[in-house]
């Protein structure tokens, strides 16, 4: 973590600047749900791409699905969401207040759902008042299919995207004509109505997840859990993360979920202590075998080399994108002393950067419009870029350094001689100078390299 970053700091720039707002701020908000504003959505959407590219378009053995995110409601009996998916929840007589008990005596982190945890404090950490019996309570939202509001028509909101993808494995297979290892890769909304959502948007009610499904024979499964363990860890580093930040811890037994053989978590050094990215989980076979069993539909396959019908293992990376989000702000925020100011920096990945390219005549003389228009128009064919003409060139900067954009194109009167702008460059902040007919080829170079 960069040690200048504080979890105030964050939410304060990220509302300054249109990257996270509280969701319907006008009436005081919800609890646990953020809005994306313009350079968010741009981030968010990125930080997406970014892991598209590397575990579907990069390889040649993962392929890519967008199931619904109301289900069959079997499928939440089947893969044990409506028995299990629960935390213990307690009350406090006095102050209203609601906790998850298992947080209260701090046994459990804060990805271990589906545990039950003996409550042993008693008492109200807030106010000291008497807390009621822990109570299991479901996280799953529900809500109804149709215009009768019964029991048959009771539906929920995925807590996880993981089962639009088990409940599509027979599906891909026969539409891909794959053989195994496959995997299937999918981002999507998920709901958990969590009892205590906090940390900004580390833990939200609402979220965003990209996870694999990578299916494997059984007997290879701990070999492909290394490789995308290794895969895994990489990417964040690949994509800028700073070494001393990112850890992969192997899950001792008894924080495993109930269907996993063995977990790793690739975890960050958020401000409030070391906590978890993404999960990658040997699954084994118990989804398929499940969703076999409640659906009455073969989901094996057919092993051409030694003529056996199998049911694959499961090895699955799964990520929380706004999670990762407010990860890559914080490693990436800086504080630099520049001629006696403090200068903030975003030192993002340039492939994160929401805006790559900011345009910026040097002032609002009318002479310089129309060349930095002209100039904007070209650079926004290729790259998502913003102009900006209000206040001092410093402040421009300094408002681009501010939301990591790498380079800023300037526009000043040579430049109605010599047909040519000034590149800037965001952490250096090196200026130079090129014509605009090589302005194209010099930001390609310098941001697809
Ligand atoms: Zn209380």
């Amino acid at each position: 973590m960069s040690t200048k970053a504080t979890v105030e700091k964050l939410v304060s720039l990220c509302k300054r600047r249109g990257l996270v707002f509280q969701s319907s701020e006008i009436y005081g908000g919800i609890a646990g749900f953020w809005d994306y504003g313009p350079l968010g959505v741009e981030l968010k959407n990125n930080i997406k791409q970014a892991w598209w590219r590397a575990v579907v378009q990069e390889r040649d053995d993962v392929v890519g699905q967008d199931a619904a995110i109301v289900m069959n409601p079997t499928v939440w009996r089947a893969s044990g969401h409506l028995d299990t998916f629960a935390d213990p929840m307690v009350d406090c007589k006095e102050c209203k207040k609601r906790f998850r008990a298992d947080e209260l005596v701090g046994a459990a982190p804060a990805s271990a759902h589906g545990h039950e945890a003996a409550a042993k404090v008693t008492r109200c950490p807030e106010c000291g008042g008497e807390l009621t019996e822990p109570r299991m309570f479901n996280l799953m939202f529900k809500t109804y299919v149709g215009p009768v509001e019964d029991d048959a028509s009771v539906a929920y909101l995925r807590p996880e995207t993981a089962q639009g993808i088990f409940v599509n494995f027979a599906n891909v297979l026969t539409a891909t004509r794959r053989k195994l290892p496959l995997g299937i890769a999918q981002i999507g909304k998920a709901f958990r109505n969590e009892i205590t959502p906090g940390n900004f948007i580390f833990r939200d009610r609402e979220f965003d997840q990209m996870e694999i499904e990578y299916f494997v024979k059984p007997g290879t499964d701990e070999q492909w859990h290394q490789h995308w363990v290794e895969e895994r860890y990489n990417w964040y580093l690949r994509l800028g993360m700073q070494k001393e930040n990112v850890r992969v811890r192997q899950l001792d037994r008894d924080e495993l979920a109930h269907y996993a053989k063995d977990t790793y978590e690739v975890e960050y050094l958020f401000p409030m202590g070391w906590s978890e990215l993404e999960g990658i989980a040997n699954r084994t076979d118990f989804d398929l075998r499940r969703h076999a069993e409640f659906s009455g539909r073969d989901l094996e396959y057919f092993d051409e080399e030694t003529g056996e019908h199998i049911v694959p293992f499961v090895i699955e990376p799964s990520a929380g994108v706004d999670r990762l989000f407010m990860a890559f702000l914080i490693d990436a925020y800086d504080e630099e002393e520049v001629r006696g100011e403090t200068r903030v920096i975003l030192r993002l990945h340039k492939d994160l950067a929401p805006i790559k390219v900011a345009v910026l005549p040097l002032s609002r003389q009318e002479k310089l419009v129309p060349p930095a228009r002209e100039v904007w128009a070209i650079v926004r064919k290729h790259w998502m870029s913003q102009y900006d003409d209000a206040q001092s060139i410093g402040r421009r900067y300094r408002r681009q350094d501010e939301v990591g954009t790498p380079l800023c194109v300037t526009i000043d009167f040579d430049t109605l001689e010599d047909q040519a702008v000034t590149i800037r460059e965001r952490d250096s902040m090196e200026q130079v100078r090129v014509p605009i007919a090589g302005l194209v080829a010099a930001l390609r170079e310098r941001l697809e390299e």
